[in-house]
């Protein structure tokens, strides 16, 4: 077994007492509550902001990847260090075989509060029962358009009507829906309001992801991107300018309210017009176990490495607090040359 001081040997300010899990805050003083768990890098869909057209060509093998043993024991030291909540990704997390089996082993060997899942929900219509029944409290959806068309060249192949099926099956059994778009300019600008509308008329939040320039996203032309203040001008008179209230926040969203009083909301998540790395309480695993203190940094440990070495919770929990020990106050996404990002894209690390 390698020792402590061969996993933190880089570790310039660990305590001398290791028997304690920590809680898991950086130099910054930030504090990490959130986890996003990658499950896969395989995704059924190649969207054209994050997969190459025949996918990536560096799928982790199956043996690479965390078993559902190994994702629970990660998690359950996480939750020991602070993290609440655990969001399942990938990829596409429903390709993961026997996916709710691991939900419910999570759900059944953690303290964690709140297990969610991002998802394309291609598979969804089948799966909503078993994954609310194995713990999962809600998902956010990806849908970028509700032109049945336009989303078979977006997703490269996808079928909207499944993804319809499956937000309309998750609301049905009760999982907490919202929906995730990507704003992209001459794709799909023109039915952002449409999109609004369809999922206030179902009583769920949309919210608009400004494009990020890694993998795929890194290759599309700088003019499609939408930041948000070319959403609300889309949007126009639909939103109002006053937050919601009452909103929670787990995230970086960022919410306003409709404009009719109704009270429904629109989110906003603007890693690019206006970061918010300074509130950051999130923390991301690879699905091959590399734990990610950023989706823009190189830097990573491999969880996975330290418990196949025959490491214990401990050892875990400090290469947990070493990882995000040094985290930058920022994500310099556009100081970096844009090829630095292209090698890494959405679904390897974890969207
Ligand atoms: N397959 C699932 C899905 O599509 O929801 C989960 C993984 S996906 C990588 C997670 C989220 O990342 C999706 O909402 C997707 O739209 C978003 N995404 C992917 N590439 C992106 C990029 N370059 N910039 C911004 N968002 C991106
Ligand atoms: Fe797959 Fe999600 Fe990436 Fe689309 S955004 S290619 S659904 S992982």
């Amino acid at each position: 077994m390698q020792s402590r001081s061969a996993v933190y040997e880089d570790w310039t300010a660990r305590p001398d007492d290791f028997n304690v899990i920590p809680l898991l805050r950086d130099a910054r003083g930030r504090q990490y509550t959130y986890l996003r768990l990658s499950v896969t890098d395989r995704c059924d869909l190649a969207c054209e902001y994050c997969m190459p057209p025949s996918g990536e060509d560096d799928h982790a093998l199956r043996r690479d990847l965390l078993t559902f043993e190994e994702a629970a024991r990660v998690v359950s030291v996480f939750a020991s260090a602070g993290i609440r909540r655990v969001r399942f990704t990938g990829g596409e997390p429903l390709v993961r075989k026997d996916i709710v089996r691991l939900v419910e082993l999570v759900h059944r060997r953690t303290e964690v509060e709140q297990l969610v899942m991002t998802t394309n929900a291609t598979r969804l219509s089948e799966l909503a029962r078993p994954l609310r029944d194995a713990g999962l409290h809600g998902v956010n959806v990806s849908i970028d358009t509700l032109d049945a068309d336009r989303f078979a060249e977006i997703t490269r192949g996808g079928d909207l009507r499944r993804v319809l099926a499956g937000i309309h099956a998750a609301l049905d059994v009760g999982l907490e829906v919202k929906l995730n778009i990507v704003p992209l300019r001459g794709r799909n600008h023109d039915e952002l309001g449409r999109i609004v509308d369809f999922a206030w008329s179902l009583g769920t939040s949309p919210r608009f992801i400004e494009l990020m320039p890694l993998g795929e996203g890194a290759k599309l032309p700088p003019s499609m991107r939408m930041n948000t203040d070319d959403v609300l001008e889309v949007l126009g008179d639909r939103v109002s300018d006053d937050a919601p209230a009452g909103v929670e926040g787990h995230g970086p969203a960022r919410y306003r309210a409709a404009a009719d009083g109704s009270g429904h909301r629109v989110g906003f998540i603007t890693p690019m017009s206006d970061e918010f790395c300074d509130t950051c309480n999130r923390v991301r695993v690879t699905a091959r176990g590399d734990i990610r203190a950023c989706l823009a940094s190189r830097r990573a440990v491999s969880l996975r490495n330290i418990i196949r070495a025959g490491g214990d919770d401990l050892d875990l929990a400090w290469a947990m607090v070493w990882s995000l020990s040094g985290k930058d106050s920022g994500h310099h996404f556009l100081d970096q040359a844009e090829d630095e990002h292209e090698r890494v894209g959405m679904s390897l690390i974890g969207g």
